[in-house]
């Protein structure tokens, strides 16, 4: 299990490629298509299985069209925030090459994270569900506050408390670090 983190576009949105089981998964290629290529590239990554949405803001989604075409590949979403590029999705609890589906509704009604409980120390790939120091997304472009409150508090800080949480943007926290504000 291998796990990278790299910074596009405007919002500096967090994308993860993701090494599983021998399968490459990129998280949420929010722009820049050009630089993440070139860091597949880098890494000697021939071959990407899928894209995965943590939810369907733009910033998360921007690079999905221009890495299909290139790479020939599909792209997955929760059941709720399907959009136009998205041609498979998937719903709470399911597992994914590895990756447990945790659907966190709140910042938007789709939105979820994704649990690797294989990884040592377990990771949570959290799309803008939780940031560090009691950070939360914004629930103002179709999303709601008491909502993504509840998700945080009854599926995420209930995972194992050395779980590593990856955001959409900023840096890695741990469930043991959060759960001192909540
Ligand atoms: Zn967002």
């Amino acid at each position: 299990m291998k796990i990278i983190q790299l910074e596009v576009g405007m919002l500096q949105t967090n994308v993860y490629i993701i090494n599983i089981n021998d399968c490459n998964i990129i998280i949420d290629p929010g722009a820049e298509p050009e630089k993440i290529l070139s860091e597949l590239k880098k890494n000697n990554i021939s071959e990407i299985k899928y894209i995965l949405l943590t939810h369907n803001h733009w910033d998360h989604t921007g690079a999905v069209i221009p890495l299909k075409n290139k790479l020939k590949i599909k792209c997955g979403s929760h059941t709720l925030d399907k959009v136009e590029c998205v041609d498979f999705l998937f719903n709470d609890e399911d597992v994914l090459d590895g990756l447990q589906v945790i659907h966190t509704p709140g910042h938007t009604t789709g939105g979820c994270c994704f649990f690797i409980p294989s990884a040592n120390p377990p990771i949570l790939i959290a799309g803008d569900t939780i940031f560090p120091e009691g950070g939360y997304g914004r629930t103002d472009f179709g999303g709601n506050e008491k909502d993504i409150k509840k998700s945080i508090k009854d599926k995420i800080l209930v995972l194992p408390l050395n779980t590593i949480i990856y955001p959409g943007h900023g840096e890695s926290t741990t469930v043991e670090q959060e759960k001192e504000y909540w």
